[in-house]
């Protein structure tokens, strides 16, 4: 039963050009409300999975922007889960945050929750790169609010970073990570720039105001990533994540790559967990909708009303399920983002050998390309297939 809990706080003050999360952009965030559908779903999702009681390993509040909620809404959520099932001894307790929110009263606060781990959205230090990003802050307030994080005794501080923006030159990156690196943080997650549907940026490509970086210079800028964060002490542990040793690699989003169960909560959150009947294995999964409003509306309508002993079926919430071979598809997808690849064994164990063989088959020109290798233990990308990573596992799947 899941010891990882994600809770989506999906207000933002406005929206990012390049922005394709759930989130909705307000004047005021109705934070009593909001924290009352958020406890009343976690009431439902425990009738729903009765086990529902290991205490968490793990709590992470992303969105939107949670740093525009006050460090009292997440006191309340945190002391009610301490009650409701507990935590585990050291557990990882992430809040995202917005450099234009941080001062060092809040981010007290926020440490005095119990919050313990702060991801912080810098994603460039260029005044042109975060105007183009439709970003709210500038890149003063990045150096400010690092320091004040620092100063209140957060010494687990994650930065964000988009690279490979309309415009931006190898130099500029350059001169991006030359800051980042300067700050020292223990963890980074850096992105090149996806042009989503719908989103803004992606409209201005399409009218032709905009063009993106080219695919080789892209594929420079990311070994120019790995390169100046690795001298700076970063190691690269998945796909676009590095950390200064493994204590700060995120063990949240380890959970997720590791396809460990998880539970979600509020607007736009998605949650799962693997269910086993003999033989017979199967994943089941729901995701939340994403509109805030109407989430609200049926979670603080009351609680009577999320019975669940006649059906499973509410109105904000959809549910699939994916059989085997989708789940055992999701291992490598999720798996081979990691540097250190999947354990072959726990594979086997999991799936049986016939799958695994099949696999280890289908690997062979893989290997023969220097893009995969294996040993008795385990399969991982190599160095030179690593940028090739999505086209490798759409090879395997
Ligand atoms: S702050 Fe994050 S969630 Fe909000 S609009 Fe920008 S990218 Fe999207």
């Amino acid at each position: 039963m899941p010891e990882n809990y994600y809770i989506h706080l999906p207000f933002c003050r406005s929206k990012c050009s390049y922005c394709a999360f759930p989130s909705v952009a307000v004047d005021r965030v109705p934070e009593k409300e909001y924290l009352k559908a958020l406890l009343s779903e976690f009431r439902f999702r425990r009738k729903l999975w009765p086990g529902l009681t290991l205490p968490l390993s793990t709590l992470y509040f992303g969105g939107g922007t949670p740093s525009l909620f006050t460090p009292s809404f997440f006191s309340e959520i945190i002391d009610f889960f301490a009650r409701e099932v507990g935590f585990v001894a050291a557990p990882e307790i992430t809040l995202e945050v917005n450099p234009a929110d941080v001062n060092r009263d809040k981010i007290r606060g926020y440490f005095n929750t119990g919050i313990n781990r702060i991801s912080m959205g810098a994603q460039t230090f260029s005044a042109a790169g975060l105007r183009l990003l439709g970003r709210r802050h500038d890149a003063a307030n990045i150096s400010q609010a690092f320091n004040s994080l620092r100063q209140s005794g957060i010494t687990n501080i994650s930065l964000d970073l988009i690279y490979a923006w309309p415009g931006q030159s190898r130099e500029d990156l350059a001169a991006d990570l030359d800051k980042l690196t300067t700050l020292a943080p223990e963890h980074v997650s850096a992105y090149t720039l996806s042009y989503e549907s719908g989103c803004e940026i992606t409209r201005a490509v399409a009218a032709g105001e905009i063009v993106p970086v080219p695919e080789p210079l892209q594929l420079e800028m990311m070994s120019l990533v790995e390169d100046n964060l690795d001298k700076a002490g970063l190691y690269r542990y998945e796909v676009s994540n590095f950390s200064r040793s493994c204590i700060f690699q995120s063990r949240h989003n380890l959970a997720y790559w590791q396809l460990k169960d998880f539970i979600g909560l509020g607007a736009g959150a998605c949650g799962g967990r693997r269910c086993r009947r003999g033989p017979k294995q199967w994943v089941e999964r729901y995701c939340n909708l994403a509109d805030p409003e109407f989430y609200m509306r049926h979670l603080l309508d009351a609680d009577s009303k999320l019975a669940v002993d006649s059906s499973e079926f509410v109105p904000w919430s959809q549910a699939e399920t994916v059989n085997l071979s989708g789940v055992f598809a999701e291992s490598l997808m999720m798996g081979l983002r990691l540097r250190q690849g999947i354990d072959l064994a726990s594979l086997r164990s999991e799936y049986g050998p016939d799958m695994v063989a099949a696999l280890l088959a289908k690997v062979q020109l893989l290997q023969n390309e220097g893009m995969v290798d294996f040993d008795e233990s385990r399969l991982w990308i190599t160095d030179s297939g690593f940028y090739l990573t999505d086209s490798i596992i759409d090879r395997l799947v």
